[in-house]
């Protein structure tokens, strides 16, 4: 669900037209509803209260921090993988206990930083890693916890290659056959409480079946663990829930609760802590990119719809070949309730939607039937909340659009639209005292 609807065929988000948004912000665009975001972590929340679970929305699909504080006011903590985001994690506000920290090359400089912090927990995902982090927690007199990131050896067949995490041979954690041994060789250290498992496999994960497959997998292993002496208080499920791409091709957090709930209770019950990193599913249709059409080619069999922006503000469909649904903020008669990617009808012409880029991966949509486009149109991008932003760059010596994020009747600008200056901002000629 989301409040991004027409009213009088004209599009809102919640209760201000995207077409005022515009004319203020400029063009391309963000639009944020912070109610769907919200509602999102509530609805999630609620379907797997049974768990008492720390939701930790990963921030890696969307950083800015007014967007992040509103979840640590509902109670959300942050998952992270950078320095770079316990920084933006800790400037919205979120407590350092709720601080969970992932990825596999955390530097020296890093560690250091989310040790001062004091952050919850550190997610492992190498021997060399836990033996660094011991190291640097021994220096400064820590004690810390973490939790061992391991791959289960399941993957969700319907997620791309470049977002596949979870299979045996994958850069992150390690092997599942590997556990053990890991926690018979640092079971013991006296920096580091080694007491958690992590699992992310990869994203998006469309049904609650690989959750399933996984969650077994490891609860078999923590029993073996705890044969072994080992106690198991966390158990980090990871993230990947769908957003809706389109309406309704995403399992709800209901069903993906009645699968993984009744697996997790008795455990939850007795004490163990159960996290969740969810990202897209919050904030994924909590956005829409806003563009304007240039130009329309009109090249014999193909017809181009050439619009402001590009893979430098959304490069999902260039990187991961992903479908966004899109149409006019303005739709006059032409209808898709369904925000149905596939749908055809006769007064609809095909295009391959561009952007400027001098690159020819710069497409946000091939053979996509629209309503007749031309030069000013707006046109809509739904679902780009996540994996969005935080993607764009400036290649081509191009601006980042301007954030914005709607409340009801209000609208605030988030972040400001890049202007020609922040280009060589931080340009300089500085002799190196070598
Ligand atoms: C990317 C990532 C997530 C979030 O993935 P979504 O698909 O946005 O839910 C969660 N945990 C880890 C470790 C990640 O790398």
């Amino acid at each position: 669900m989301d409040y991004f609807n027409y009213v009088d065929n004209k599009l809102y988000c919640e209760n201000v037209p995207v077409e005022d948004i515009v004319k203020r912000a400029g063009s391309p665009c963000y639009i944020y509803s912070v109610n769907t975001v919200r509602e999102h972590y509530q609805k999630l929340y609620s379907a797997f209260s049974a768990l008492n679970p720390l939701i930790c929305f990963s921030i890696k699909n969307c950083n800015n921090t007014e967007i992040i504080s509103e979840l640590v006011q509902l109670g959300s903590g942050i998952d992270t993988v950078s320095g770079g985001e316990i920084y933006l994690a800790r400037k919205a506000g979120t407590p350092s206990e709720k601080i969970v920290f992932a990825g596999i090359g955390k530097t020296d400089e890093e560690i250091s930083y989310a040790l001062d912090q004091e952050i919850g927990i550190f997610n492992v995902e190498s021997e060399a890693e836990f033996e660094n982090i011991s190291r640097l927690a021994g220096q400064k007199g820590k004690r810390i916890k973490v939790a061992l990131r391991v791959t289960p050896d399941v993957v969700d067949e319907k997620t791309h290659d470049k977002t596949k995490t979870g299979y045996k041979g994958s850069k992150f954690g390690v092997d599942i056959d590997r556990a053990i041994e890991f926690f018979e060789t640092y079971g013991n250290d006296p920096y580091v409480s080694l007491s958690g498992i992590h699992i992310h496999i990869g994203s998006p994960i469309y049904s609650p079946q690989p959750y399933e497959i996984a969650i077994k997998k490891i609860l078999a292993l923590i029993t073996e663990l705890e044969k072994k002496g080992h106690t198991i208080d966390i158990f980090d499920i990871g993230g990947g829930y769908s957003a809706d791409y389109e309406k309704g091709k995403s399992s709800s957090f209901e069903e993906f609760a009645s699968v993984i709930v009744p697996l997790l209770k008795p455990r939850a019950d007795k004490g163990m802590q159960v996290i969740m990193e969810p990202g897209r599913t919050i904030t994924g249709n909590a956005g829409i990119l806003v563009t304007k059409v240039v130009y329309i080619k009109d090249n014999g069999d193909k017809k181009f719809a050439i619009v402001d922006t590009g893979m430098h503000h959304l490069i999902r469909p260039a990187l991961y070949e992903a479908s966004h649904f899109m149409w006019p903020v303005d739709r006059k008669h032409y209808v898709n309730e369904g925000r149905n990617i596939g749908h055809s009808a006769e007064d609809l012409i095909k295009y391959d939607v561009v952007g400027p880029i001098c690159e020819s991966s710069d497409y946000l949509a091939r053979d996509r039937y629209l309503p007749p486009a031309q030069k000013g149109d707006l046109i809509a991008i739904f679902t780009a909340g996540a994996y969005g932003m935080v993607m764009a760059s400036n290649y081509n010596a191009t601006l980042k659009p301007a954030e914005v994020m709607v409340d009801k009747d209000t609208a605030y600008i988030i972040r400001e639209r890049e202007t020609l200056d922040d280009l060589t901002r931080l340009n300089t000629k500085r002799a190196l005292e070598i």
